[in-house]
């Protein structure tokens, strides 16, 4: 069946404390199996993962690394406070935050939210996506199966784009591994980042300013079989490893 898309429409401004999975089912009729994306933003104002700036003091490292990004010294502190591992500080803050995702300035963002106030990122997103997950069964009694996204840049190519930084009902990867391909060869390597690519579309509907579309819909989608290792361990990561070695030179 051919999937169907659903920008969900007509949500307020959240502010903390909205209960977010009763606000868009208000505005959705959800089916057994729909995979809803939500973006972090959101989920993050709801639940009051935000800072002001006036109440940040920024450390020795957090003006240190301003001087060089010329950024304001309290937003490169929340950056640090958000950050596990810090890879690279100069041009941009590159870091690693305590879920495993690695993002361009830990993912602290101050578009979406009044002056002077940063929106971070769920310190736990796999958390935050049951969270929906488990609040759409509660008032609907449908299997909605949940990613958290946020748009993120990446290595090697110009442009932002939706990844997934938290799910829940379904694994992160398609592991295609085993598999046969048209001609009868044994797929060796293929696992498919699922729930990126539909972060990616998803993101695409949201769009990224005044659109105010923070939550998509996808109807029809197979299920799929596989893992949640999405992040590469230390030992595998080579650009993470790289990065790190340039970073003591
Ligand atoms: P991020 O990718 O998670 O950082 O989220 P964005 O700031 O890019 O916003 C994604 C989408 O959600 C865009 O369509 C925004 O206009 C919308 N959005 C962000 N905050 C709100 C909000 O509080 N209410 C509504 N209705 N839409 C929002
Ligand atoms: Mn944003
Ligand atoms: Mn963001
Ligand atoms: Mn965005």
């Amino acid at each position: 069946m051919d999937i169907q898309v659903i920008g969900v429409r007509g949500l307020p401004l959240i502010q903390k404390g909205d209960d977010l999975p009763a606000l868009i089912c208000d505005r959705v009729a959800f089916e057994d199996g729909d995979i809803l994306a939500v973006a972090s933003s959101v989920y993050s104002k709801a639940k009051g993962f935000t800072r002001d700036l006036a109440a940040i003091v920024p450390g020795a490292d957090a003006v240190r690394i301003a001087a060089k990004t010329k950024e304001d010294p309290r937003f490169v502190q929340a950056v640090l406070d958000s950050s596990a591992d810090v890879l690279l500080e100069h041009p941009f803050i590159l870091s690693e935050l305590p879920s495993g995702h690695i993002g361009v300035r830990a993912g602290v963002d101050h578009s979406n939210i009044e002056d002077g106030r940063l929106i971070v990122l769920p310190p736990d997103p796999m958390g935050a996506a049951e969270d929906v997950r488990s609040g759409i069964h509660r008032i609907t009694g449908k299997d909605v199966r949940v990613i958290v996204t946020d748009t993120c840049g990446r290595a090697f190519r110009r442009g932002q784009t939706g990844i997934a930084i938290g799910w829940a009902g379904m694994t992160a990867i398609d592991d295609y591994r085993g598999d046969t391909d048209l001609f009868g060869h044994v797929l060796e390597i293929t696992e498919e980042a699922v729930v990126d690519e539909i972060a990616a579309f998803a993101n695409f509907v949201m769009g990224e300013s005044h659109q105010g579309v923070p939550a998509v819909v996808f109807r029809n989608c197979k299920a799929w079989k596989g893992h949640d290792m999405v992040y590469f361990t230390p030992e595998e990561d080579i650009i993470r490893a790289a990065l790190k070695k340039n970073k003591k030179d």
